[in-house]
């Protein structure tokens, strides 16, 4: 992938591979897989990216990705924008599988307006293993960086380019794991080729910014039949400033019995938002539907709409990180900053 500088010579793109570990750079031990390869040493072992484009590797994690925490996804944040803009073209990074969609939300919002390719990718088995899927993910993140046609954070994976703000994983050992939930994939690689759906997105007329303060008091809880009130009025005195609740369906709220309606009036008096969000994969939640939702949004509840449970909770961490004004979060979490929130 060639560009061209003011005096038509062929260049290639500069791009920052920043491992952070996951079943990608994973060798067996006596207690199972732990990550210990290192980013160079991944790329050692993918002759395909000769010629591609510049790389420079950081080792900036290698953790299981069970074990990421809020503070790393600003560690990432940082080096991308530090990266990006002292002259890279475009990230990689690698980690792991279980919590990467919650990273690829965190860097979204993180990162705002990007111009600049930002892309996660990992494995379902370790790159030092003959069925590897990482060396083909490794090579088509690159890939995706170095085409430069997409700006924004990206998950790419067994050929898919997923915008980062939608991003699941859906198998826990299937290749094809990395699903586009409620919104299309951005892409495909084909046969090496980046195929995109559609024009890119539009270039950013403001420029790259920071913004990595969070607040991680943010509590997600899945409903149960039977789930008690006293749990949801738990997270306030624990400190939680925030509560999303995995609801049935379109998203219902029990308002019989375990009635959790005044559990979550009172959150809400106390200046605690509550989103409703859905247990169903698919098609998102609508509380306007039935009586079960009509009166939790009454009492005040917030709709994630065809958000992820993911994207909710990782967005109303950045948000607090700019405000603890209930209004002002009702304000921002109905925001849409890179797409979250889809057109009715
Ligand atoms: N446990 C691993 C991780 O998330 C799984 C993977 O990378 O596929 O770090």
């Amino acid at each position: 992938m060639g560009v061209y500088d003011l005096k038509g010579e062929a260049y290639l793109k500069k791009i920052l591979m920043i491992s952070t570990g996951g079943t990608i750079a994973s060798t067996p031990s006596d207690d199972g897989l732990t990550p210990t390869v290192s980013g160079g040493e991944m790329v050692k072992l993918i002759p395909e990216l000769e010629g591609l484009c510049e790389i420079t590797v950081c080792d900036l994690l290698n953790l299981d990705s069970s074990n990421m925490q809020p503070e790393y996804w600003v560690a990432m944040a940082s080096a991308c924008y530090t990266a990006l803009s002292t002259g890279f073209d475009g990230i990689v990074i690698t980690h792991g599988t279980d919590t990467m969609a919650y990273s690829a939300a965190a860097l979204s919002f993180m990162l705002m307006n990007l111009n600049k390719p930002v892309v996660l990718t990992g494995s379902q088995i370790p790159i030092e293993e003959p069925k590897t899927d990482g060396k083909r993910n490794i090579l088509d993140a690159f890939r995706v960086a170095a085409d430069g046609r997409l700006a924004g954070v990206y998950v790419v994976f067994a050929g898919r380019i997923v915008p980062g703000y939608c991003v699941r994983k859906v198998y826990s050992r299937d290749f094809k794991t990395m699903e586009a939930i409620n919104r299309r994939l951005a892409g495909k690689i084909v046969k090496g080729e980046v195929v995109l759906d559609g024009n890119p997105p539009a270039l950013h007329t403001a420029p790259m910014a920071l913004h990595t303060d969070l607040d991680p008091n943010v509590l997600l809880v899945k409903l149960l039949p039977g789930t008690r009130p006293e749990l949801l009025e738990a997270a306030g005195n624990l400190g939680y400033k925030a509560v999303v609740i995995e609801a049935f369906g379109l998203g219902g709220i029990p308002n019989v019995k375990r009635n959790l309606l005044p559990a979550i009036e009172k959150l809400i008096e106390q200046g605690i938002p509550v989103v409703v969000t859905t247990q169903c994969v698919y098609e998102g939640c609508d509380m306007s539907v039935y009586d079960v939702g009509v009166e939790a949004a009454r009492a005040g509840a917030l709709s994630g709409g065809t958000m992820t449970p993911e994207a909710i909770a990782v967005k109303l961490m950045w948000i607090l990180g700019h405000t603890d004004d209930p209004v002002r979060i009702r304000e921002l979490f109905y925001k849409n900053y890179v797409g979250e929130i889809s057109s009715p």
